[in-house]
């Protein structure tokens, strides 16, 4: 099942029922347990009043929540609504990848555990013709291990309970993307070149061989980070505080992940890493071309 955009969230609700949880004052959603069958908790759920006025990102901001327990979709979508998105609800795996499709969403928010196709191939299939920013919501800490080991292509992870307030900061801070690196006294010429690998900033495309290269966004700006300084030697934490942003916590291997997605793109082994170099103990940098 699917929605349209939602109504305007209203009132000044301080303490919202979501599955039998709550939505306290600190935003946290306290949800007992994850469902993927047909029962579905049927509670009117409005957000609390925002305390601030928050600043709105520029309109034509896509986002898609697919989650079946309906409640808690509405109150992420309504939080996420009042940050100035265009929010879409889908509550079915089968159903939010034609729904991807025709609304092109600039952000997904998609749980591991739905009806119909499971996050992770919904997640897969999204990757063949989207780079949307993917945050997955899971069920327990161990999963989220255990995804990124799968590393099906999602740019962060968000465990249940988790705050609606901490999903949109990480969403904020996603669309304040590409962040500029240092003084920029050591930005070079507008198109990077690494051997057959061309890598253009500003427009965001990257080119091997003459050929172009889709990345998605997370992908893309690890390219940017690591080329706009290529003899510079990153370490995960600092790839993390360029592409996430230095208020994302969790596990540091999502980079490698994303690292091995992009080495995959640009037919770069491991072993040989022309243009993505591992530094033993230390992290990333660029590498030649060679
Ligand atoms: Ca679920």
């Amino acid at each position: 099942m699917c929605e349209g955009s939602l109504k305007k969230p209203q009132g000044d609700v301080r303490r919202v029922t979501v599955g039998g949880g709550y939505c306290d004052d600190d935003g946290m959603v306290d949800i007992p347990g994850e469902r993927t069958d047909a029962t579905q908790d049927t509670t009117t759920s409005k957000p609390p009043a925002p305390e601030t006025p928050t600043a709105r990102p520029a309109s034509g901001v896509r986002a898609l929540v697919v989650e079946d327990e309906i409640a808690l979709a509405g109150v992420l979508g309504s939080y996420l609504e009042r940050e100035g998105f265009e929010v879409h609800l889908c509550h079915d795996g089968g159903a939010a990848v034609s729904l991807a499709r025709d609304v092109d969403p600039d952000v997904v928010v998609l749980d591991l555990g739905l009806p119909g196709l499971d996050g992770l191939e919904v997640c897969r299939q999204l990757r063949t013709f989207s780079d949307a920013y993917v945050v997955m919501l899971t069920a327990r800490d161990d999963e989220v291990d255990k995804l990124i080991g799968l590393s099906v292509g999602a740019d962060d992870y968000m465990t249940k309970p988790f705050s609606p307030r901490e999903l949109v900061a990480r969403v904020r801070a996603m669309l304040r993307r590409p962040r500029p690196l240092g003084t920029g006294e050591d930005d070079g010429p507008v198109l990077r070149s690494f051997g057959s690998l061309s890598v253009d900033p500003l427009g965001r495309d990257v080119w091997l061989a003459g050929e172009p290269v889709f990345l998605t966004r997370t992908e893309f700006d690890l390219l940017a980070a690591l080329s706009e300084r290529p003899k510079l030697a990153f370490s995960r934490r600092q790839l993390i505080d360029h592409v996430w942003g230095p208020a994302w916590v969790g596990d540091e291997h999502l980079v490698d992940v994303h690292i091995g997605h992009l080495r995959r793109k640009l037919n770069d082994e491991a072993s040989s890493s022309k243009f993505v170099r591992t530094v033993r103990g230390v992290g990333y940098r660029m590498g030649t071309g060679q």
